[in-house]
């Protein structure tokens, strides 16, 4: 079983974290994290859910960043790089162009991502750990130089 493998119910994920079912129904309602749907409408989140959930939670408490705060943090990804969009993809792009929100929770109808299951994406699984997305930037910079 891999660690995006969608696993625990919204009352054990909740109880692992220690916060409560709204709290969690909150963050996914903010775009902070993106549950897997099962067909009846219940919610199944994945030990990388339950990891990113203590980054975001480790943030409100002890960094004192708001939930705005980490959407801002979560929208400097440059996920345009993670995906290799072309100029002609990023110029219609509200994830290029904006900084209001993940690029999960801005991306529009037009896109190339549209259609895409942004859980299953690399730029939702593989940088909602803490410190990530400085990681892939700094790897960026680094590559240029
Ligand atoms: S598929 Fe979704 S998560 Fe991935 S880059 Fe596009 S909008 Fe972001």
């Amino acid at each position: 079983m891999t660690k995006n493998e969608p696993i625990y119910p919204i009352r054990t994920a909740a109880k692992l974290l220690n916060i409560s079912v709204h709290t969690l129904r909150m963050y996914e309602k903010e775009h902070l994290i993106i549950p897997f749907k099962k067909s009846t409408s219940h919610r199944l989140y994945s030990q990388s859910d339950i990891d990113r959930i203590k980054c975001i939670r480790s943030a409100i408490n002890e960094d004192k960043i708001s939930i705005n705060g980490i959407k801002t943090i979560y929208s400097m990804m440059p996920c345009w790089e993670v995906m290799n969009c072309s100029k002609k993809d990023r110029s219609n792009c509200s994830a290029y162009l904006l900084h209001s929100g993940p690029c999960w929770a801005v991306k529009g109808d037009d896109t190339i991502c549209a259609s895409k299951d942004c859980r299953k994406c690399s730029v939702y699984q593989d940088y909602g750990e803490c410190g990530s997305i400085k990681k892939f930037i700094r790897n960026k910079l680094t590559e240029k130089e």
